[in-house]
Order: C-alpha cells, then structure tokens, then sequence
C-alpha cells in the first residue's frame, strides 16, 4: 500500500509519499507560499534533480491538487494513477484530552480537531483545511489522524497541571499537553531496540533538538513529563521562542512597553530564544561559527542552552528515581556533537561515560557511551513522518481485516 502523508501549515504544505511494502520514501516535497504572491512548489524523487517551480497556488486545494498531478505526471511522477493512495496520514497539532491515539477521520474527528482550534490556533485550523482538501480531491480515501499531543497524554495529573486556579484546567482546559509526540514516541520505543531491552523497564529522556524543541521523560515506555505546555512555547529556550520564563515579565513588559497581547505573544515566539538573546541569528548552526571566532552573545547562548537542557535531563532523571539512556534527536540533536559531549560529561556524576570520538558523527544511529557508562548516549534521526505512515498503514489495514 502507498500512503501519502501531509504536514499542512497555514501557508505551506509538506507532502511525503510512502510504499509500506519496505517504508521506502518514494517522493517527498513542498508546497510554500500558498494564498501568498510567489508561491512555490519543490518536488524530490531520490535518486534524482529535484523539481522546483513557481506556480499560482491560490489556496490548500489547489496546492494538493497540483501534489496529486505531480505524483502521476509522466515527467516526475511516482505513481500511475491517483488510485494507487492507498490513504492519507496527516500530522495534527493539537488533540486536547480527546486524543491518545492515532484515529480514522471521520465527522466527529473533524468536530473534535475543530474543538482543539482554541487550543492550537496557529495550526489546527490549517490541519483541518488539508484534510478536507484531501477529501475534496481524492473522494472517500482513507484519511488518518496522528497527532503531536497524543503521546503525553499518560502524564500523571501532577506533571501535566499547572499551579492556578483549578477553575481554568475547567472551564478552558489549561494544562500542560506537551508536542513532538510522535518523535518522542519514534525515538524512545527505537532505542528500547537498539538497547535490546522491553521499554517498560527503561527511564529514558529524549531531547527532540531543533528550531522548536522539547525534551521529554520517558518511564516504562509511557510519557512521564515534558517541557512543552498548553503551547510549543514552555520548556528549553528555541530558536526564535523564549521557552520558559518567569510569567511576571508579561505583566511588567505590557506596562513598560505598552505592547499588547499579541505583541507580547510575538515577541515570545518570534523574536526571542537563540535569535533575541544573539540579536544574529535563531540557527544553530551559526551559533556555534560564532562561538568559534569568539562573539560573547553566541558564546552565552551556547551557555545558556547548555545549561537549560542539563537542568532538565537531570530534573526528569531525578523526577523518574532514575535514568538508563538519554536520546539526542530533531536537527541540533543529531548533529550537535558538541551539545551531546556538554550533556553526556556533565552526568559523569549519574556514572555516565561519554566516548568522544564516537560521538563525533551527525545524522546516523549511535550509542557514544562507553562500554561501561552508567548511562547509554543514543543518538537517533527522528522519523516523525514514517510514523505517521506506519500509524496510517495500520489503522487502514485494521479496517480492511
Ligand atoms: P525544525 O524544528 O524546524 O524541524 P530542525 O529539526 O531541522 O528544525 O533543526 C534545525 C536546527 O538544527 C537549526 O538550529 C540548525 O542550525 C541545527 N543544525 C542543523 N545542522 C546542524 C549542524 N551540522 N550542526 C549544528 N546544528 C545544526
């Protein structure tokens, strides 16, 4: 079966199609810029030039319309007719309390996504528009929702509540829910099989590292606890958001700066992190060029994150009673030596044991400590993608049973 697997944003389209006969990729792609002058479409068979073009994209539809015709076309298709889509999987921001687990879409599935938009303004509004454009197109395909949420929802009530008055957890559901879940989920049970262990008997801590990242504790296979919250903005500081701060500054901030709301909330998830405190740059690739020739502020951003993501392994080790193996993954993760070697180095105390010269490696599965290290280090590529294929591929082979 081969099943297409859709990231819709509010102006862009991440498309990816697999054959679930070996989990190969068989083409992935992008659409940008939709609804905006000089949308642009990128299309990328393995193996071969990718295909790029500037072409009118006045809104979703169109743009997975113009996904379809490519995936079929003589010149760059993978496919030989639309019939071959087996289903669709579609990443999902936000499932609130209502989602666990992965689920056939359906009315009261798109009332449910619906339902979460308060929750997940910026993109469950988008998600939902995919999904009935892929249902205008391709009819009554299968259609699958695997959402970012639906793995921290075991939290223990005490991880996920926040210390204000119960009332809002009621009336407006405010509470931490956590995002990356699906990289989260993919890289733990993943390094349950590298280490050869059952996850129930494993208290791991994942670092999903990237323009957004979140880490998260991971105990008997289940979500514990993690950093981000009713929003992808709480927890470690990000590329452009500032993470967790002292929520007074909100307050000080608007009277001091006469911003608003929504200035405020920009600010916090646009101008801040690695980008506000360098006031350079929100990569952290030129982070770590910056430190090499000496600039201060890349030099205490590195600090900074450093220190953060070592307060939270260590945090969530002591809040589990204990820890066997951390996991670095997401685009820093996988190929940051340097922030790997910071963290392994720095839980010496635990027993770990960091073997440098294998951690010196980016983007490929490794376990860089010693043979005798308390602790296992994994790094593994994260593969949010493939998973929702393989949640679609099971759910849509069920229905068939
Ligand atoms: P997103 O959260 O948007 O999916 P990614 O997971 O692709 O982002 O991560 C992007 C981050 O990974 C950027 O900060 C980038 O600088 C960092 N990164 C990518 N390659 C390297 C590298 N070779 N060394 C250090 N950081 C890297």
């Amino acid at each position: 079966m081969k099943i297409l697997v859709i990231n819709a944003g509010s102006s862009s389209i991440k498309y990816q199609l697999f054959d679930m006969t070996d989990n190969k990729v068989l083409c992935k792609g992008l659409c940008e810029r939709i609804g905006i002058e000089g949308s642009a479409f990128k299309h990328k068979v393995p193996g071969q030039d990718d295909y790029k073009i500037e072409v009118p994209m006045k809104n979703h539809e169109e743009a997975i319309r113009l996904v379809i015709n490519t995936l079929v076309s003589k010149d760059h298709g993978v496919i030989s007719s639309m019939s071959e889509i087996g289903a669709v999987g579609h990443r999902v921001l936000h499932g609130g309390e209502k989602f666990s687990g992965s689920v056939l879409i359906d009315q009261k599935v798109i009332a449910a996504i619906e339902e979460c938009c308060e929750l997940g303004p910026l993109h469950n509004p988008h998600n939902l528009t995919g999904i009935r454009a892929c249902a205008e197109i391709m009819g009554d395909i299968p259609q699958v929702a695997v959402f970012d949420t639906g793995f921290h929802q075991t939290m223990p009530d005490y991880a996920y509540m926040y210390a204000i008055p119960y009332e809002y957890y009621e009336k407006y559901k405010i509470r931490r829910y956590g995002f990356h879940g699906t990289s989260h989920r993919y890289v733990s049970g993943r390094a349950a099989e590298i280490l050869g262990r059952d996850p129930k008997d494993l208290k791991i801590v994942t670092c999903h590292l990237g323009n957004g990242s979140s880490i998260s504790a991971i105990k008997g296979g289940k979500c514990f606890d993690t950093t981000m919250g009713v929003t992808p903005l709480e927890g470690i500081m990000m590329g452009t958001r500032c993470g967790s701060i002292d929520p007074a500054i909100i307050p000080l901030l608007m009277e001091k700066e006469h911003m608003s709301a929504k200035d405020i909330d920009t600010m916090m998830n646009k101008k801040s992190g690695m980008l506000g405190v360098s006031q350079r740059t929100s990569d952290n690739r030129d982070i770590e060029e910056g430190v090499k020739a000496g600039d201060k502020r890349c030099q205490l951003v590195e600090n900074m994150l450093f220190h953060q993501l070592t307060k939270y392994v260590g945090g969530f080790a002591a809040a589990m009673g204990g820890l066997d193996a951390v996991v670095f993954t997401g685009g820093i993760g996988e190929n940051s030596p340097r922030i790997r070697s910071f963290v392994g180095h720095k839980l010496e105390f635990m027993g770990c044991r960091v073997d440098d010269e294998k951690n010196n490696c980016r983007g490929k599965e490794v376990d860089f400590a010693t043979p005798d290290s308390k602790i296992r280090l994994l790094v593994i590529p994260t593969e949010e993608e493939l998973t929702i294929a393989k949640d679609t591929y099971e759910i849509v082979t069920a229905l068939n049973k």
